[in-house]
């Protein structure tokens, strides 16, 4: 079978010479988009067994049917990153998604700050999204996609082991984050296009596991500031290092 590129999310168990069936939209990306026919041979993965080579035994218009032949990767779970971050325009928001999947988040979390405009959020189309973006950047793990909640309910609940940096555009000097012990269960904070409220600040700086983070004198937009403080902690406190 020639080097297999084609990558494949599928919610089912996978062993070997476990049977996969492929839904309508599976089968259209496999068979209409990428062209594979039966014999062919696609990289499943679930965020459990890990990557599975398959070969297709069905190829039909609608549906169908592959089987588990060979792991490939066992699932290699992402660094403990969380990304908190209120939801912005829908194509920016696309963008932000997809690079905390590239950039290795554990779990995406969207907030409702006082800036917000949340009706902005769909959860079924940020799902799609994360699964696109793990087949793309061949996550062999599914980053947890948690509901929209208000900022100041999850700070009021939150684990006090994890160190949350926010990204704070009012703040000058060299990032704290670069000081941070590596293995520190982590989260970043990434404010709305409006940025966070006097009352959102001020209760950020009164807790004890905030770290406010500079990334530089330019006012980012949301999406890049993401970017920026992802690339920031793989290198520092990551599995760039
Ligand atoms: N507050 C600004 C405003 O009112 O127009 C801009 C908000 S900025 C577009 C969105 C978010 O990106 C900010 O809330 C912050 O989390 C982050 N951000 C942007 N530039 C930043 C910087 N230079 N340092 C740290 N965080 C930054």
């Amino acid at each position: 079978m020639a080097e297999v590129k084609v990558r494949l999310y599928v919610d089912q168990p996978l062993a070997l010479g476990q049977p996969v069936a492929l839904d309508e939209a599976a089968a259209n990306y496999l068979f209409n988009v990428m062209r594979l026919a039966k014999g062919g041979g696609v990289l499943l993965f679930n965020d459990a067994d890990g990557e599975w080579l398959a070969e297709v035994e069905q190829a039909g218009k609608r549906s169908g049917l592959a089987r588990a032949t060979a792991q490939t990767r066992p699932r290699t779970a992402p660094p403990d990153l969380w990304l908190l971050f209120a939801p912005i325009k829908k194509a920016r928001l696309d963008f932000l998604v997809e690079k905390a999947v590239e950039l290795g988040v554990a779990r995406l979390m969207p907030v409702q700050t006082r800036f917000t405009n949340a009706e902005r959020l769909r959860p079924d189309k940020l799902r799609a999204h994360v699964i696109e973006a793990a087949e793309q950047c061949e996550a062999t793990y599914l980053p947890g996609i948690a509901e929209l909640e208000p900022l100041g309910r999850l700070l009021s609940r939150w684990p006090p082991d994890r160190r949350l940096f926010w990204a704070d555009e009012g703040l000058a000097g060299r990032s704290a984050m670069l000081n941070a012990p590596k293995g520190t269960p982590s989260a970043l904070l990434i404010g709305p296009e409006g940025g966070f409220s006097v009352e959102e600040r001020d209760l950020l700086r009164a807790l004890p596991f905030v770290t406010p983070i500079s990334l530089g004198p330019r006012i980012l937009r949301a999406e890049t500031a993401a970017v920026a403080a992802l690339a920031l902690w793989q290198a520092a406190l990551g599995d760039w290092t």
